[in-house]
Parts: C-alpha cells; sequence; structure tokens
C-alpha cells in the first residue's frame, strides 16, 4: 500500500504591511483565509531588507503585549530587544528569542544599534504562539536560545539540516521551554534534498518558506512567503526543495479553547480583553526607565 501523507488544506499568499516605524513586513496569517493554526496566532516574515546606515535605529517603539509568546528566529541582521520585565538582549543570526508576554509588559523591538550604524540585511520571523488559559496570566519570562544551542540534525546525503528549536525530532530535543506541546523546526535544505517528515498525526502542522521553493508530497509547488497548511490524516509529509530553501515547521497540538484578540491582546473571552487593555491604559503592564 502507497504511504498516505498528510492532505493538503491551504497554500496561502502573504500579505504586505508596516509593522512599527521600520519592519518591511509580509504575513500569510492571520487573514481571510486563515485566522490561527492554533497553537500558532500569527506569523510575520520581516524583510529581507537593506537597512541604509543610520544613528536612529528604527523597529517597533514600546508596545504593550498580554496572554500568548512572541518567538523570533533571526535569518540575516541584528534585533535588539527590551522589556518592562527587565530582560534586553540582541539576537543576530541564527538565534532565536522566545519571550513570554504572560500576564503583560511592553517591550520594544529595534534594529540593533551598531548593525544599524554599519548597515546592512535584515530578515527574520516572528510568530506568535497562544498560551493555554490556565497559563495566561503567569509572570513574563524570557528565553533567549542561542544558535550554538539548537541542535541541528543532518540530513543524509548532504541534503541539509533540520534544527530543532522545539520539542522533538529524531532524537535531539530543542531548548525552548513551551506551555503547549509544540515542535518548531527550522529547515535548511539544498536544491533536489527530498524526505519525508514525520510528526504526531493530531499536531496542527504549517510549512512556512521563507527562502526557496518546494515540492510538497510530490506534486503540489509552494514558493518563498507562501504558507502551507496540512491536515491531520497521517503523520507524514513529503518535503522536496526545489531550489536551496528554508522552511519553518510549526508544528503542535491545537488549544482547544475559546480565542479572543484584540491588537497585542490575545485572551479568551471579550471581558479579559477590556481588562486587558483598561489595565494597559492605567500603566500597569510595566514602565521603562524613561516614563519614571
Ligand atoms: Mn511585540
Amino acid at each position: 500500500m502507497a504511504t498516505e501523507f498528510r492532505r493538503i488544506f491551504q497554500v496561502i499568499d502573504g500579505n504586505k504591511k508596516l509593522v512599527g516605524d521600520g519592519f518591511d513586513v509580509t504575513s500569510p496569517m492571520p487573514g481571510p483565509r486563515i485566522r490561527q493554526l492554533s497553537p500558532y496566532l500569527l506569523i510575520d516574515h520581516i524583510g529581507p531588507m537593506q537597512i541604509a546606515p543610520t544613528n536612529t535605529p528604527l523597529g517597533s517603539p514600546p508596545h504593550p503585549h498580554r496572554g500568548f509568546e512572541t518567538v523570533t528566529v533571526v535569518y540575516d541582521g541584528y534585533l535588539a530587544h527590551r522589556d518592562t520585565a527587565g530582560h534586553d538582549g540582541t539576537i543576530g543570526p541564527g538565534d532565536v528569542q522566545w519571550m513570554t508576554a504572560g500576564a503583560g509588559l511592553r517591550h520594544a523591538e529595534m534594529y540593533d544599534r551598531e548593525f544599524a550604524q554599519r548597515g546592512g540585511n535584515l530578515e527574520l520571523l516572528q510568530l506568535w504562539v497562544n498560551m493555554p488559559k490556565a497559563d495566561k496570566l503567569v509572570p513574563p519570562k524570557y528565553q533567549e536560545l542561542r544558535a550554538a544551542a539548537i541542535p541541528n540534525v543532518l540530513l543524509p546525503d548532504s541534503k541539509g539540516s533540520i534544527r530543532v528549536i522545539a520539542g522533538k525530532y529524531n532524537g535531539a530535543i530543542g531548548p525552548a521551554d513551551t506551555f503547549s506541546p509544540i515542535t518548531l523546526l527550522d529547515l535548511h535544505l539544498n536544491k533536489g534534498a527530498d524526505f519525508v517528515l514525520t510528526l504526531p498525526p493530531a499536531y496542527n502542522v504549517g510549512l512556512y518558506v521563507a527562502r526557496g521553493a518546494m515540492l510538497v508530497n510530490g506534486d503540489r509547488p509552494a514558493k518563498t512567503q507562501q504558507l502551507v497548511v496540512l491536515g491531520w490524516n497521517s503523520a507524514d509529509v513529503q518535503i522536496t526543495a526545489s531550489e536551496d530553501s528554508l522552511v519553518l515547521v510549526l508544528a503542535g497540538e491545537p488549544i482547544e479553547e475559546p480565542l479572543a484578540t484584540y491588537g497585542p491582546f490575545v485572551m479568551n473571552t471579550n471581558e479579559e480583553l477590556m481588562e486587558a487593555i483598561a489595565d494597559f491604559e492605567n500603566g500597569d503592564m510595566g514602565k521603562f526607565p524613561e516614563d519614571e
């Protein structure tokens, strides 16, 4: 009997938008064709964009979040983060930042100052990952996952490699601490690479093509900045790289709880959203030193 592969539900193009004052973003989710791929709520592909040398780094100036996590995967350039829970750091190529907003904070995500002075290419992915209702109001947390701490599983025959950011793959365990079962993989594929990716059948699975192009299950093409949404009928999906490619695999157990979202807040009910807005307006989501 032939192997059955996961059905392909949708192949979704990204929409262009400007985030903050300095991020050119392409985003396939959320949008008219997909509200969420639980527990993933948003994919923002920032760049690739050329930053001209400047002494005034741009980006996303201070803004609040509550009820979910922001996960930033850097492909090129340097991003500086600081938040009102006291965390700060700069992440560069291969690094991942996993920030838990939980009960709420404000943060700024800007071009790193030295990087901005030199100028150069900036390219990164930011995901929003939902949190279970029981955990939404935990204290904020910050995980800086350096490239060297992320296991790199080599594919045979020089096909490429799979970086395990969260969850397990082929015995490698990703360093990210998560609130629900998640497998997040960063595939680096050489042209012609083909393999079968196996994940728990009940997981939601999306394949985001950050660079390059691929064939899914042997015949369905997906190109740069498209999101492929897969079904639950099988554990397996076949991927063939038509070009050298970077593909982010977003997989995880769906959080089967009501979703209420408003801008930077992700809760379960409208009442909780109203509380979040009131708390933010009261100044309860943290202060930076310059706000005092
Ligand atoms: Mn943010």
